[in-house]
């Protein structure tokens, strides 16, 4: 919550559901990751939060882009990125994909398997082309392990064979999962990867680049490394496993970047114990859920902070079940993480979601109980 979402809130009394961003927010995510680790190039991951106003104010400060689609290549081109300034990073791409992100002037992608590069070899040709690795997720609330990336073994005969197909190859990408707790994750990744750098230099393939993806956290409940911790771990690790001359850095954060900026107003609809009885637990019913924007909170991984209009009350507080306003079962954000919440909570009540800049308004669902999609703000 900065103060310029507080006041934009009590001056507008926006309609709830809503996402607030503060776009300095963003800003001080990007000066403080560049601080911390200026030799490396930063990759914003769109699709953390795709709005024109984080891309263009990202533009500005000299980020460059790691896309998931041609739709996101798209906006940041719209918003003022050159072609050499985007990564097409996702594994899964059809081949007329390929084709209109190379007449697009893109030149750098992302494959795991022999068939991705082969379309690459066709689509693609002369583009710099990086293998992911797959690695523990060991320690991510948000793992996206078992989805990408291939073995040492597998990834050094796909890039051993990459120039047959008429590409770079440029280097090594993996990602340790994201909203990543610990920084020993990298340190592992990094030594794994710097492993397969090496030993195809003494093959004669001579990579130039180590990608770290994404996966720095956002501050949610509980206290997280901060993003200096990571770089510390980060240099020890890359001076470590790379004595003689480091390859380029590249680092794709999403989450890190804009989760701090947002802030979700949504309304009290209902607050009951349906048992009737005292000792039934009581239920907050938000205007927002898991199909509004709230969607990670899956398996309660994601663990949101709440602040309501009644907090500077005295009184009584107790632990509620937190739920959204839809017709479905699985639409219960927190039954296990209950929220403590003041007693005299009642329908109407205002309540703000922090840190929910990444990863919420994208979740939204399209008209799933006739609920409008989720309004944002850009200030
Ligand atoms: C989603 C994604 C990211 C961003 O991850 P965060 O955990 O949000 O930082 C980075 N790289 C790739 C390839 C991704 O798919």
């Amino acid at each position: 919550m900065t103060p310029k979402i507080t006041r934009f809130l009590a001056e507008q009394q926006p309609a709830t559901p809503c996402l607030v961003v503060d776009l300095d927010v963003v800003e001080t995510h990007f000066h403080a990751l560049h601080h911390s680790m200026p030799e490396a190039k930063i990759y914003y991951a769109i699709k953390a939060n795709p709005a024109p106003a984080i891309l263009n104010r990202l533009v500005a400060l000299g980020s460059c882009f790691d896309a998931a689609s041609i739709a996101e290549i798209r906006m940041c081109l719209d918003a003022g990125a050159t072609p050499d300034r985007i990564s097409y990073g996702n594994t899964l791409k059809k081949p007329e994909w390929i084709c209109e992100a190379y007449d697009l002037g893109i030149r750098l992608f992302v494959f795991d398997s022999i068939e991705e590069l082969e379309k690459l070899g066709q689509h693609a040709p002369g583009a710099r082309v990086f293998c992911r690795l797959a690695v523990e997720n060991e320690g991510a609330d948000w793992p996206l392990s078992r989805k990408f990336g291939t073995t040492l073994k597998h990834a050094r005969a796909l890039m051993l064979h990459a120039r047959d197909l008429g590409l770079k190859p440029y280097g090594l990408s993996f990602h340790v999962g994201s909203q990543q707790t610990g920084v020993a994750a990298y340190d592992h990744a990094i030594t794994k990867a710097a492993a397969l750098y090496h030993d195809l230099r003494a093959q004669g393939v001579d990579l130039g680049m180590l990608n770290l993806g994404g996966g720095f956290p956002t501050h949610y409940r509980e206290n997280v490394p901060s993003v200096q911790d990571f770089a510390d771990t980060i240099h020890a690790s890359l001076t470590t496993n790379f004595p003689d001359d480091a390859p380029e850095i590249l680092l794709e954060p999403g989450r890190y970047m804009v989760g701090q900026s947002g802030v979700v107003s949504s309304e009290v609809i209902l607050v009951s114990r349906r048992g009737g009885a005292a000792s039934d637990p009581r239920w907050v019913y938000l205007d927002i859920g898991r199909f509004g924007g709230l969607a990670e909170t899956e398996g309660e991984a994601i663990r949101y902070t709440f602040r309501t209009s009644r907090d500077a009350e005295e009184g009584t507080r107790s632990p509620c079940v937190v739920a959204g306003p839809s017709c479905d079962g699985v639409d219960i954000m927190y039954e296990k993480n209950r929220i403590t919440m003041p007693d005299s909570l009642t329908c109407g009540d205002r309540i703000e979601i922090l840190a929910t800049g990444a990863y919420v308004s994208t979740y939204c669902s399209v008209g799933f109980n006739g609920f409008p999609p989720l309004t944002e703000y850009y200030i």
